[in-house]
């Protein structure tokens, strides 16, 4: 049996209130020790909220607050749990918390009560994970694709095709039970269809992952053009019309400085790459060489030039080393005389004037059209976790594999392995086949109280 655990719930520091949370065996009996109520919290409902005063060991008043008590296994653990809603100050809070210790519960560790939560089955670990993501989130997308994630759709997804598996599975079972039956598995065209269906389905899933990345990471997006054109007034113009508050997205290298927006819910990471022309000072080569690597690593480009003087070879240098990537050509300045026109480019070009602030809204569409972001922002079957992504790989490779063995008409053993294989690396996007290692580190990235 677990033991009784207890942790602040809320952000450290003075609000309006705090919630200290504690499950387990013994957490309303423990709780009880402390908070006096007209009615003893020891006889109280399920689900049912009780006002009174925390007392300490010698009989001072430290709070008066309202705890709501869910007796197991209707809980988000699965347990007992009580939720001590106190005022929100620091010394009352951890004093609380203290006389809880005191009375036989164990602070709790980052993600401890999610962790419960998925040993008891309340939820899989795709669901807890996303409960990380949602607390996590920064943009619309994100988050909208990690309420869908806690609800069910990813899981449910992965298990249908997991279930698909072991029904292939169980066929050779049957094959390898009955061999006198005359035809062998691969001759059979609904198994091989089956699982031709199946290893599309994850490739499909794993697919999603790219769309999935832009999500999590947001858009790499490289502002580029020679000096003057006005790559930083557009900047700001972009900026005044969606800036997005972010403050540190996870895996972002910060050498080229950032700024954010969000276009149909996903961040747009704009960068001016000012300084991508030959440079001979050192300090000067060194930002030339980053601005390379983060075009080089960009999703998409936008090329800035002046629409009032025709292109120079300068500019026609820079078109080149962004051909291979999605772009849109932002002709700026289109407030002075327009010598330059967008059919003069072979790729999405827009008016504009970053001064003038004409042309803004056109050019996020071009940018939501180029990346297919609507879509994106609407699927709901987009993966947005490496390590689902880790674990499609490995269904797909082990599917591939098996198809190797069905055209080769091996025997069926080798089948059985390879899709037993697969089973198992989709087990693991839920947590029904992964070892404790990986659970530990999922939940170790919690904060504490969660
Ligand atoms: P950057 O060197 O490419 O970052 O260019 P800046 O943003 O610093 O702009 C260079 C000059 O062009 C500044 O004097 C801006 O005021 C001017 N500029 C920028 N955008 C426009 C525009 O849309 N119209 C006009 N007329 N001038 C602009």
């Amino acid at each position: 049996m677990m033991d009784t655990i207890a942790a602040i719930a809320t952000p450290h520091g003075k609000g309006g209130i705090s919630v200290i949370r504690i499950s387990g065996k013994d957490a309303i009996d423990i709780t009880s020790k402390i908070f006096k109520s007209k009615t003893p919290i020891t006889e109280a409902k399920s689900h049912t909220i009780h006002f009174g005063k925390v007392v300490d060991f010698a009989g001072n008043v430290l709070d008066e607050c309202l705890v709501s008590v869910f007796r197991e296994p209707h809980s988000f653990t699965g347990e007992n749990v009580c939720e001590i809603s106190c005022h929100g100050g620091v010394l009352n809070t951890n004093k609380i918390l203290e006389e809880l210790i005191k009375n036989g519960a164990r602070l709790a560790l980052p993600g401890e009560f999610t962790k419960r939560a998925f040993v008891n089955g309340k939820i899989d670990l795709a669901q807890a994970e996303a409960i990380g993501d949602i607390i996590d989130s920064q943009s619309d997308a994100l988050l909208n694709k990690a309420v869908n994630q806690l609800g069910g759709i990813l899981s449910e997804k992965i298990n249908q095709v997991r279930s698909r598996i072991i029904n292939l599975l169980a066929q050779i079972q049957v094959e390898a039970d009955y061999p006198d039956e005359d035809i062998e598995l691969w001759e059979r065209e609904d198994f091989v269809n089956e699982a031709k269906s199946i290893y599309e389905e994850v490739a499909k899933l794993l697919e999603s992952t790219k769309s999935g990345r832009l999500v999590r990471e947001g858009v790499r997006c490289a502002i580029v053009g020679r000096p003057n054109v006005g790559k930083s007034s557009l900047l700001n113009a972009l900026l005044k019309e969606d800036r997005a508050i972010v403050t540190n997205i996870p895996g972002t290298t910060r050498d080229v400085v950032e700024d954010f927006i969000q276009l149909e819910g996903i961040i747009i990471r704009l960068a001016d790459t000012a300084g991508i022309r030959d440079a001979s000072d050192e300090v000067e080569r060194l930002g030339v060489k980053k601005s390379e690597e983060y075009i080089k690593n960009s999703d998409m480009c936008l090329f800035v030039t002046d629409i009032s003087s025709p292109l120079c070879d300068e500019e026609k240098e820079i078109l080149k080393r962004i051909e291979d990537k999605k772009y849109i050509v932002v002709l700026n300045k289109a407030d002075l005389e327009n010598v330059q026109k967008e059919e003069d480019y072979n790729a999405p070009a827009v008016r504009v004037s970053a001064k003038e602030g004409i042309g803004i809204p056109e050019l996020e569409r071009e940018m939501v059209k180029l990346l297919s972001l609507d879509e994106i922002s609407k699927d709901r079957e987009i993966i947005t976790n490496i390590r689902h992504k880790e674990a499609l790989i490995r269904a797909k490779e082990a599917l591939s594999r098996a198809f190797g063995t069905i055209s080769a008409g091996m025997p069926a053993d080798l089948l059985f392995i390879d899709l037993t294989e697969a089973a198992e690396a989709l087990g693991e996007i839920t947590g029904l086949t992964v070892n404790e290692e990986v659970i530990n580190d999922i939940f170790s990235r919690f904060c504490l109280g969660k």
